[in-house]
């Protein structure tokens, strides 16, 4: 008979806690719990990659008459109605956290509806009052959005409130670079709104391959979205105070409706001065500026478990805490922030845990996929990454896709490998198209097999296809 409660306790019921628990559970045979302050699936399932992919669903529609028409189909343009689509998506996410709630229950992992924090190394507190004693605590509380520490940085909103809006705006304002902030670019440009966007830094999508980026940033402005680099806000008001009257006048043009009182968020509209002197009003601003894990108030420093660079909880390659009961996986660790590997690392736990297998978590050659219009699908390193480590061959092809050709539409293609000189090994795949991030899982697994250019070139194409360049490349553009 245990001297715990339990074997296990998971603070977390998003992707990797929920993974970890039922394994441990379901395969071990293993006493586990698991507290959820907020709704089972976290931030995957419940305000990021599946509310977030069912939107870009939504918004691929939209040049979709105009496509149909130019192969002959009789179609008119349509609406879009985001009352409807959102009705729609909330059922899917109660579903989607049925599901998860029900999986949990199926493995006998027994479920709190709570806040837990850490009273020691062997146990948790819930809001509820009750304390619960494990062998093994594994936190999987994941992050949040961050604001920018900036005056009213409170009047822009964040990934978490897009899923909410009661009505889309006319106009927003987008700050960051980075993955979210480019695919809901595209998203809200393609569910109808105005979208201007401001990056800090001189290209988008910083640590991508410079290419790659710089055709979805052209796609991005060919589509219609007024980007601006080396730009960011330097004071914002909401419209009709005095101290946005004292900002300036913006251009006519702008949006502007509704004249609040008070600076709240989404009282809209702000009216935004940025770096190049431009002031312009939004009818929202949308900060998509990085996010931070959620490792405040947890109990970590009683238990001497300082978290490290902002905010992160500091673990070693089996995930363990310096206190040895207490594991953490997950974007709360912020090693690689992704949700596939969020379930790695739970699987990875209860392998060295349970199973007494120690498997350190593999995070080289990571497939992933950046969701704007064109996606981006990439694994390895980049030209640049690569071109710093040794001589590389760089093979690639840009062309306009035959489905876009026949409609006379500007979108291209990009296809991309870089290949070590040395021993001919794909060091990198970078690809631009559509179904991009479908591409990427496939040549992602001959890329973390160590396939060389000549695997790649064995291969026979699959006609005519888009993705058919990445074996018929051969002549490298460049050598570096
Ligand atoms: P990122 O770290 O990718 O991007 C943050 C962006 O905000 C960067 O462009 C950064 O600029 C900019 N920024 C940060 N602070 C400021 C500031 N004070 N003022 C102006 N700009 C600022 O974070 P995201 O929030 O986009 O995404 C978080 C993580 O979520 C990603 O790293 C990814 O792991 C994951 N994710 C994955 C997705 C996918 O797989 N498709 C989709 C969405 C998220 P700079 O580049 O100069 O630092």
């Amino acid at each position: 008979m245990s001297a715990f409660d339990y074997d296990l306790f998971v603070i977390g019921g998003g992707s990797g806690g929920v993974r970890a628990a039922r394994v441990a559970a379901g395969e071990t045979g293993a006493k586990v719990a698991l507290a959820e302050e907020d709704r089972y699936g976290g931030t995957c399932v419940i305000r990021g990659c599946v509310p977030k992919k069912l939107m870009v669903f939504a918004s691929e529609y939209r040049d979709m008459p105009a496509t149909a028409r130019a192969y002959g189909w009789d179609i008119a343009d349509g609406q879009f109605d985001w009352t409807a689509f959102r009705t729609k998506l909330n059922t899917e996410l109660d579903r989607l956290e049925e599901v998860y709630r029900k999986l949990l229950k199926g493995s006998g992992v027994e479920t709190f509806d709570a806040r837990a924090t850490l009273k020691d190394a062997h146990t948790v507190k819930l809001s509820t009052g009750e304390e619960k004693t494990a062998k093994h605590i594994l936190i999987a509380t994941g992050g949040r959005p961050q604001r920018p520490d900036m005056p009213n940085a409170h009047l822009g909103m964040v990934s978490d409130d897009i899923f909410h809006l009661d009505k889309l705006p006319k106009s927003v304002l987008i700050v960051g670079g980075g993955y979210i902030a480019c695919e809901f670019a595209c998203i809200l440009h393609g569910l109808g709104v105005k979208v201007t966007q401001f990056y800090r830094g001189a290209q988008i999508l910083r640590g991508f391959d410079d290419e790659a980026r710089g055709l979805i940033a052209d796609a991005m402005k060919g589509r219609g979205i007024d980007l601006h680099t080396g730009t960011t806000i330097v004071e914002m008001h909401c419209v009709g105070t005095p101290e946005a009257d004292a900002m300036g006048e913006a251009p006519v043009d702008d949006v502007q409706y509704g004249q609040p009182e008070q600076e709240e968020i989404g009282s809209g509209p702000v009216r935004v001065k940025a770096t190049n002197g431009t002031i312009r009003d939004f009818d929202a601003v949308f900060f998509a500026t990085g996010r931070v894990p959620n490792s405040d108030d947890l109990g970590l420093e009683a238990l001497g478990i300082e978290p490290g660079r902002n905010g992160a909880i500091e673990v070693d390659e089996y995930s363990q805490t310096k206190v040895p009961s207490v594991y953490a996986i997950g974007d709360v660790t912020n090693r690689v922030n992704l949700t596939p590997v969020a379930i790695r690392e739970g699987m990875a736990f209860v392998e060295t845990v349970f199973k007494g297998n120690p498997t350190p978590v593999d995070h080289e050659l990571i497939p992933s996929a950046v969701f704007t219009q064109p996606e981006m699908g990439t694994v390895g390193l980049t030209e640049e990454q690569a071109a710093e480590q040794e001589e590389i061959e760089v093979y690639c092809t840009s062309f306009r896709p035959m489905q876009m050709a026949f409609v006379d539409a500007p979108d291209r293609v990009l296809m991309k490998l870089i290949v070590s000189k040395a021993n001919r090994t794909v060091l990198g795949c970078h690809i631009v198209a559509p179904g991009a991030g479908e591409m990427i899982q496939l040549a992602g697994i001959a890329v973390k097999m160590g396939a060389t250019k000549e695997d790649f070139d064995r291969t026979v194409a699959v006609h005519p296809t888009m993705s058919e360049e990445i074996v018929t490349m051969r002549n490298p553009a460049r050598t570096r």
